[in-house]
């Protein structure tokens, strides 16, 4: 039994590495038996009709995402039809932006979306750039950093509350998006190696929906010993720049 991963624009969004999330996916299947087949897309032609388990969207300059979104419009349908079947999904900054209606960048210039999800980004005037820590009721203390200009609003439920750090945007003290099995993020780092139970629950979410099994834990005491390092080094750090005062 194979899953199969697309992996959205491999060429034009893997800002800061998010390729290492494809990596931690796939060496997690490997740790468990399972085979995960991963697939570029990088046009609609790459896409074939028994479609994905899990796919994964990087994040990529203002002008690498208005290049991407072009490319993927042509799969908006069977994107949205993937999401609400339940399909894995993770989307990275640019990646999660374009999911929305638009993203306006900062010369007030602004880019359509994919228009899957009903929601919008506004670039500021500085970058949103830190450490970013959340408290997560699913995922527990989830670890990264940001660097992204766009500040998203919507009122779906997110991936947790900011500790550290800015997150969607300046107001909400909110970071990240979940919709079904879906989740956007702005953390990079790339986010999955030092959280664990992220990856796994995309993993799981793909696993039971094609097998009807139940997924096997693995022993994740470095990944958790990573992810505790990291909080403790930028949790109770004196810098203000990583004091969310909300
Ligand atoms: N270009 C977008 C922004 O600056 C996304 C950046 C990114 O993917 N890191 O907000």
């Amino acid at each position: 039994m194979n899953l199969v991963l697309y992996h959205f624009c491999p060429d034009t969004l893997n800002l800061y590495g998010d390729r290492g999330n494809v990596i931690s996916i796939k060496k997690r299947c490997e740790w468990r038996g399972i085979n995960l087949e991963i697939k570029e897309i990088k046009n609609p032609d790459d896409a074939d009709s028994q479609g994905c388990d899990i796919f994964m969207i990087g994040g990529g300059s203002d002008r690498e995402q208005a290049i991407a979104t072009n490319r993927l419009t042509p799969l908006v349908n069977e994107i949205k039809a993937w999401i609400e079947d339940g399909v894995s999904g993770l989307t990275i900054c640019g990646g999660y932006q374009f999911l929305g209606d638009y993203y306006q960048t900062k010369s007030g210039t602004k880019i359509k979306g994919m228009g899957i999800l009903p929601f919008y980004t506004i670039s500021g005037d500085t970058r949103l750039m830190t450490n970013l820590l959340v408290e997560s009721e699913q995922f527990g203390q989830v670890v990264g950093f940001e660097n992204h200009g766009g500040r998203t609003y919507h009122d779906f439920p997110t991936l947790g509350k900011v500790i550290v750090g800015y997150g969607n945007n300046q107001e909400s003290g909110e970071e990240g998006l979940h919709y079904c099995n879906l989740i956007g993020t702005y953390l990079h780092g790339p986010i999955l190696p030092k959280n664990p139970k992220i990856a796994d629950y995309l993993i799981e979410k793909a696993y039971e929906r094609k097998t009807g099994k139940k997924l096997e834990p693995l022993d994740d005491k470095m990944e958790n010993d990573a992810n505790r390092s990291v909080w403790k080094q930028f949790r109770y750090s004196e810098r203000k720049e990583y004091k969310n005062e909300g």
